[in-house]
């Protein structure tokens, strides 16, 4: 256990504690001051925003360039602000990296899994590992957890337990003090995991939406039978129709957190479960189109973009997310000067592209499989995208399932979407089957399509 990091952190807590009490004006001042710190910091020490922002030093945020995932790794050594953070030394570490070992003795790197394109990889020093940790923290207490030297807790999180994901860093720095944390890989069979979570008991549970769905249902089955404080949902889009079965199993309605590896926790809700408030003073966020326009409230953006305040050894300054998600029209009872999130959309990559019927082609968004798959008696669904026909994958559905029947709603719906109907297939299975993260995606585009 890393002494100085753990009191770094309970300090950074109730810095961010202190400033949910802040109004929108002070929030405001704030992001202004730490936004002119991070970009002075990146001119003076990264060669590459220097080059990026040429000639737009005093230039608002909204008319600097976007940054891009690809653009981010190709330029990883001129954007990193320490000359000695390569991105070549920094892969060959992650090959061995074992609990909390850093890499330059310095650095805490985490790697996205890379299961849906490039992989992302971001080192931090002391104090940006330290916000990363607090912020999964303030999300934690906002769900009524809250883990201390004094009041250890019992947590099981269902995830990918490969050694550089975010969640397992976290993990490994904060162990012993916080939290007795049993990690489940997402990836393992289901009723494997069912086992471990009966033999562990814990008192907050943490997992992908589409894992929740699954573990809820085994749970209304009689075959899962935990008792958690909490359910946090993360990392993926939370239906409303797993918020419902989430609260019919366990009795509360879970707690959806918004986090990424680039940001640490960006937003989650509050108690009164009105969507999730941004970590605004974390990041800078901007909800735009697919051209890099801010759209307003209400709307769904293509793309999130994210201003990292705290980030240093890596700059991210308008860095592109490609979520979709939509601000919502009114605040939140609870007066935090936070904005709420209304909804995660998905990612832009869960759009299909299917052929019209006016000929050309159209992008499909996930709410026309939600409206027909989301009312099925059955434990999940998957719709994959294949060369020229769907494939929809339905896990443990009740008797009476008519796959026939379930292929001709989902084509009636994508014709009233616009859309060709396309040759749908529906499969049973026993379980939907985890990709390389363990992630179990409601949607999987064909490659090149989306
Ligand atoms: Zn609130």
């Amino acid at each position: 256990m890393d002494v100085r990091m753990i009191s770094r952190v309970l300090w950074l807590r109730s810095v961010l504690r202190s400033r949910e009490r802040w109004s929108r004006a002070r929030l405001g001042e704030y992001q202004r001051r730490r936004l002119a710190l991070l970009r002075e910091h990146a001119y003076a020490r990264s060669t590459f925003y220097r080059h990026f922002h040429q000639g737009l030093a005093r230039a608002p945020l909204a008319e600097l360039p976007v940054l891009t995932k690809a653009a981010l790794m190709d330029c990883f050594d001129d954007l990193s602000t320490d000359r000695e953070v390569r991105l070549a030394e920094v892969e060959e570490y992650l090959e061995t990296l074992r609990g909390d070992d850093r890499y330059r003795g310095r650095y805490w790197v985490s790697a996205t899994s890379g299961s849906s394109g490039r992989k992302s990889i971001i080192p931090s020093n002391a104090r940006e590992w330290a916000t990363v940790i607090a912020s999964y923290a303030r999300a934690n207490e906002w769900a009524g957890i809250s883990a201390g030297p004094l009041h250890p807790m019992g947590m099981a999180v269902v995830s990918s337990t490969t050694a550089w994901h975010q969640s397992a860093r976290v993990a490994a720095t904060v162990r012993s003090p916080f939290i007795q944390s049993v990690r489940l890989d997402a990836a393992s069979p289901l009723p494997e995991i069912v086992v471990r979570l009966n033999e562990t008991m814990p008192e907050v549970l943490v997992a992908y939406a589409s894992m929740i769905r699954a573990l809820a249902d085994e749970q209304l089955a009689g075959r899962l039978r935990v008792a958690p404080r909490a359910v946090n949902a993360s990392s993926e889009v939370l239906t409303e129709e797993t918020r419902a079965m989430a609260a019919r199993a366990w009795e509360a309605p879970p707690f959806n957190v918004y986090a990424a590896t680039e940001t640490g926790g960006i937003a989650a809700e509050c108690g009164h479960h009105q969507g999730m408030h941004l970590f605004e003073d974390l990041v800078i966020p901007e909800v735009v189109d697919e051209n890099y326009r801010p759209v307003p409230p209400g709307v769904a953006g293509d793309r999130l973009l994210v201003t990292v305040l705290f980030s240093r050894t890596l700059p991210l300054i308008r860095y592109e997310m490609t979520d979709r998600v939509r601000l919502a029209t009114r605040p939140c009872p609870c007066g935090r000067p936070f904005r709420l999130l209304e909804s995660i959309e998905g990612r832009t990559d869960d759009l299909l592209t299917l052929p019209a019927q006016g000929g050309g082609s159209i992008r499909v968004h996930p709410v026309v499989f939600h409206q027909v798959l989301d009312l099925l008696d059955a434990a999940g669904w998957q719709v994959r995208q294949e060369d020229k026909a769907l494939e929809i994958l339905v896990a443990a559905p009740g008797a009476g399932f008519d796959p026939a029947d379930t292929a001709r709603l989902v084509q009636a719906a994508l014709a009233s979407a616009g859309a060709l109907p396309p040759e749908v297939r529906v499969t049973i299975v026993d379980t939907i089957p985890a990709g390389a993260s363990g992630k179990r995606p409601l949607i999987v585009a064909a490659p090149g399509t989306s």
